[in-house]
């Protein structure tokens, strides 16, 4: 490959036509079908783009917009003019590093606290993965210390880069935690916050051994927790 020789790869065709579509202009998850043959990359390379700096909205981080369009806000390092992107964290953290923010944070997902080749309580079947993840977004400035580093599963870090959503201040969230429900689920939090992570509690332990029983011992289970429950409601 000479200098200059943009491969048409399908991740350069998606660059090329978001900025085709241009800074303040929307355009539908069908048109960008259209444009790249290899659809089914669409998902992760828009994902590819937005490491590269590429601010592109949807409709979670943008109620005005439908659930089928985007809305290009900025159009990051120019892959498809041939550009190379500086940094894009997970590729540039060496192994030595790696293993120290592993095993710093326990080889356990900092998000929703599986462990590196376990199950996922609602995908038994599913093993994780671990990567590196960065807490303060690559494309909001974070930078690749180990303060802004720890393990997330593939599964997190992938919703997590799908989440363009600016951070939110001191006072919004010290004020969802002061509004979380029970006394027992602020000393929840607290406990998660103390450890770093969310750390898989009783519930979440009983709610697996119950999957993984029968399906008639779990409806017959159910039956009689709930007379349980919500008799306890009631009185
Ligand atoms: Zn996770």
């Amino acid at each position: 490959m000479t200098q200059g020789d943009v491969r048409r790869s399908s991740k350069v065709l998606v660059a090329e036509y978001i900025s085709s579509v241009g800074e303040g202009n929307k355009f539908t998850k069908l048109e960008l079908y259209k444009a790249v043959p290899d659809f089914s990359q669409v998902d992760r390379r828009m994902r590819d783009l937005r490491e590269c700096g590429w601010v592109i909205d949807n409709y979670k981080v943008n109620p005005s917009l439908k659930p089928d369009e985007y809305l290009v806000q900025k159009l990051g390092v120019r892959i498809d003019l041939g550009e190379r992107p500086i940094s894009s964290g997970r590729r540039t953290i060496g192994g030595a590093k790696r293993r120290r923010i592993f095993e710093r944070d326990g080889n356990l997902c900092s998000i929703c606290g599986v462990s590196a080749g376990g199950s996922y309580p609602d995908a038994p079947d599913r093993r994780a993965v671990l990567t590196i993840g960065h807490i303060h977004a690559v494309a909001h400035g974070g930078l690749d210390d180990d303060s802004n580093l720890r393990a997330e599963c593939q599964r997190c870090n992938d919703e997590a880069r799908d989440n363009t959503t600016p951070p939110l201040s001191y006072e919004n969230v010290l004020s969802h935690a002061r509004n979380i429900g029970s006394k027992k689920e602020k000393a929840r939090l607290l406990s998660w916050m103390i450890a770093q992570r969310r750390t898989p509690d009783d519930v979440e332990r009983v709610f697996l051994e119950w999957r993984q029983l029968p399906r008639d011992q779990r409806e017959r289970l159910m039956a009689a927790f709930s007379t349980q429950v919500l008799g306890s409601v009631e009185g």
